[in-house]
C-alpha cells in the first residue's frame, strides 16, 4: 500500500484539527490526528489519520485513510490492541501500591533498571535475574535521575533541564507570585518544585505534571501525575484525571498558576497549540468572573526557528532571548559562543519586562525594546529592535532593510541577504512556489489562484470551515506544511 508518511519532507502535510465533527479514531495514544498532503500545484491530498505521538511508523504504526471503511473486525483488532497498550495498572491499584510503597522501610526498596520499576518486596524474587539497585529517600525524590531518559527523538526526546536552566525558571516564576505551576512535559521542573518546597526556605508551590511517560506515575500521588497526550490533549485515565486537573487549575484564595510546557522539538506546532489553548480554556472557565478575558499564563519551550510558526498559532506569545539548555543534550549546551549555545527559548504570555534574565550570564535590559536580551543582541536603531534571534550579533543590511545572520551577505542577484555560498539564483529554498509549482516565484507572490486559500477564507463555506485551523487569529498564510518546519530547524542548524 502506498501510504504517505506525515513526516516525510518533500510534501506538506497539513494537520486538521477536529472541529467536533467527526471523532477520530484511536490507537494506543488516544485519538489520531487527521493529515492532509499537499502536493505542489495546490491540489489536496487524500486525508488520512495518523498517530499524533509518534511521528515514526516503527513506534505506533497507526493508519486509516479517513474515508475507509473499516470493517468490525479490524475495529475489534484494534481496540484488542489499544486495551493491549495500556499502562498494567488501573488508577486505583496504581494508588494503592503508591501508597505501600511509601510506607516501605528504606532497606525493602528497591528499583528494577530493566524494568524501569520500584519494587515491592513480594516482587524482588521474580526480578532477581534482573538488574536491580536499592534507593534512597533522596532517591526517590529524583525520578528524572533515576529512570534512563527515552531518547527517542520521533516520540518521547526527554532532555532533562540543567540545574542552571530549571532553577531559573523556578526562581523567575516564584519571582512572578506564581505557586502553582502545570508541567507538561517537564518532570524535572516538578521535581525541583517538590525538593524546594522540602527545603521550606520558599513559599510552597503547588504542581502537577501532565506527561506521555507513565513511568513517572509510580513516583507521585494521583493529584500530582496525569498520564496526559500533550498532541491531542487526551487524558489517558479519563474522568479521574479531569477531575485533577479540574482541581489544579482552580485558582482558591491566593492562588496563582501558570503552565510551564517542554514538547518534543519534532512535534508538530499546530496541534501543540490547539491543546494549549484548550488547557488554556480550561482554566479561565473556572476562574471567578473578574478575569474572564484573560489567558492562562504560560511558558512553551521550543526552539526559536519555530518562532514564527509559534505566533502564527497563538500571537498573545513572546519569545524571549534566555538559552535553554539541556543535561543530557550535546548540541543544546549553554555556553558563550558558538555553535554551543543552545537553540532553544521560552515563548510566554507573561510580560517580558518582568522576566529578569541574569546578568552574570550575559542578559541585559534593553530600554527601548523593553525586555531583557542578550548583550550580543545590539538594539538597532533602523529597526527598532533587538534583532538577534540565534544569540548571535546581527547586523543590518540597508537594501534588505532589516537586520540579518552575521554570516551573511546581500546577493544581488537573489535579491536578499543569504549565506555566501548558497544557490544563487534561486530563491529561498530550492522548492519555488507550492502553489504553482513554478521555481521562478514562492506561494505568497503566485497569481495562480490558490484553491486552499480561498477556501480557508471563506468563514461560510461549509467544507473550507473544516480547513480553517483552531488557532486563534490565524492569517492564511498560516496554511504552511509541516514539512516547512522541519526544514527550517534543518536549515537553522547548517546555516552558520
Ligand atoms: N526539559 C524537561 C523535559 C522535556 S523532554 C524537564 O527537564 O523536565 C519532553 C517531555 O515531554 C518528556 O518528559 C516526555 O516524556 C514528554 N512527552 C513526549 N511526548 C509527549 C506527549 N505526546 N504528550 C505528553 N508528554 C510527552
Ligand atoms: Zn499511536
Ligand atoms: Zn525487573
Ligand atoms: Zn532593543
Ligand atoms: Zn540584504
Amino acid at each position: 500500500m502506498d501510504v504517505p508518511d506525515a513526516n516525510d519532507d518533500s510534501f506538506g502535510i497539513e494537520v486538521i484539527l477536529p472541529d467536533g465533527g467527526k471523532t477520530a479514531p484511536c490507537c494506543p495514544h488516544g485519538p489520531t490526528l487527521l493529515f492532509e498532503k499537499v502536493s505542489k500545484g495546490g491540489e489536496k491530498g487524500r486525508r488520512f489519520y495518523a498517530c499524533s505521538a509518534c511521528r515514526d511508523r516503527k513506534d505506533c504504526h497507526f493508519f486509516q485513510w479517513e474515508d475507509d471503511k473499516v470493517s468490525e473486525a479490524r475495529l475489534l483488532a484494534r481496540e484488542a490492541e489499544n486495551q493491549s497498550k495500556r499502562p498494567p495498572l488501573t488508577q486505583q491499584e496504581r494508588v494503592k501500591r503508591f501508597k505501600k510503597l511509601g510506607s516501605l522501610r528504606l532497606d525493602e526498596k528497591k528499583f528494577c533498571q530493566d524494568c524501569q520499576m520500584l519494587l515491592l518486596p513480594a516482587e524482588h524474587e521474580a526480578h532477581s535475574s534482573h538488574r536491580s539497585v536499592g534507593v534512597s529517600s533522596a532517591q526517590l525524590r529524583r525520578p528524572s535521575v533515576l529512570l534512563r531518559p527515552l531518547l527517542n527523538k520521533k516520540s518521547n526526546a526527554q532532555y532533562l533541564f540543567t540545574d542552571r536552566s530549571a532553577h531559573f525558571l523556578l526562581d523567575s516564576l516564584a519571582a512572578l507570585g506564581y505557586n502553582k505551576v502545570l508541567c507538561v512535559g517537564t518532570p524535572r521542573l516538578q521535581e525541583l518544585i517538590t525538593l524546594r518546597n522540602l527545603e521550606g526556605k520558599h513559599e510552597p508551590m503547588k504542581s502537577l505534571l501532565l506527561d506521555i511517560d507513565f513511568r513517572y506515575a509510580q513516583f507521585y500521588s494521583q493529584d500530582e501525575f496525569c498520564h496526559y497526550n500533550m498532541f491531542n490533549h487526551h487524558f489517558f485515565d479519563g474522568k479521574a484525571s479531569n477531575a485533577v486537573l479540574q482541581a489544579f487549575l482552580t485558582e482558591s484564595e491566593g492562588g496563582k498558576l501558570v503552565m510551564v510546557a517542554d514538547p518534543p522539538f519534532g512535534g508538530l506546532v499546530k496541534p501543540l497549540a490547539n491543546s494549549f489553548s484548550l488547557l488554556s480554556q480550561t482554566w479561565r472557565k473556572l476562574q471567578s468572573s473578574d478575569g474572564s478575558g484573560a489567558d492562562m499564563p504560560m511558558m512553551w519551550i521550543f526552539p526559536y526557528f519555530f518562532e514564527p510558526r509559534i505566533l502564527e498559532c497563538l500571537p498573545s506569545l513572546t519569545m524571549l532571548d534566555y538559552q535553554v539548555d539541556y543535561d543530557n543534550h550535546p548540541l543544546y549546551k549553554h555556553g558563550k559562543t558558538g555553535r554551543k549555545q543552545s537553540p532553544v527559548r521560552i515563548f510566554t504570555n507573561i510580560s517580558p519586562k518582568d522576566i529578569v534574565l541574569p546578568k552574570d550570564e550575559g542578559y541585559r535590559f534593553c530600554s527601548v525594546c523593553q525586555r531583557f536580551v542578550l548583550s550580543l543582541n545590539k538594539h538597532c536603531a533602523k529597526c527598532n529592535v533587538c534583532p538577534s534571534k540565534d544569540g548571535r550579533e546581527w547586523k543590518h543590511c540597508s537594501t534588505c532593510e532589516k537586520c540579518v545572520k552575521p554570516s551573511w551577505r546581500h546577493c544581488a542577484p537573489c535579491g536578499r541577504c543569504a549565506l555566501p555560498d548558497h544557490p544563487c539564483g534561486l530563491s529561498e529554498g530550492t522548492e519555488g512556489c507550492f502553489n504553482c509549482g513554478s521555481l521562478k516565484h514562492k506561494r505568497k507572490a503566485c497569481s495562480v489562484q490558490d484553491s486552499q486559500r480561498t477556501r480557508s477564507n471563506r468563514p461560510n463555506a461549509k467544507s473550507g470551515s473544516k480547513n480553517v485551523s483552531h488557532c486563534p487569529n490565524q492569517k492564511p498564510k498560516a496554511k504552511r506544511k509541516s514539512g516547512a518546519a522541519r526544514r527550517a530547524r534543518k536549515l537553522a542548524a547548517q546555516s552558520e
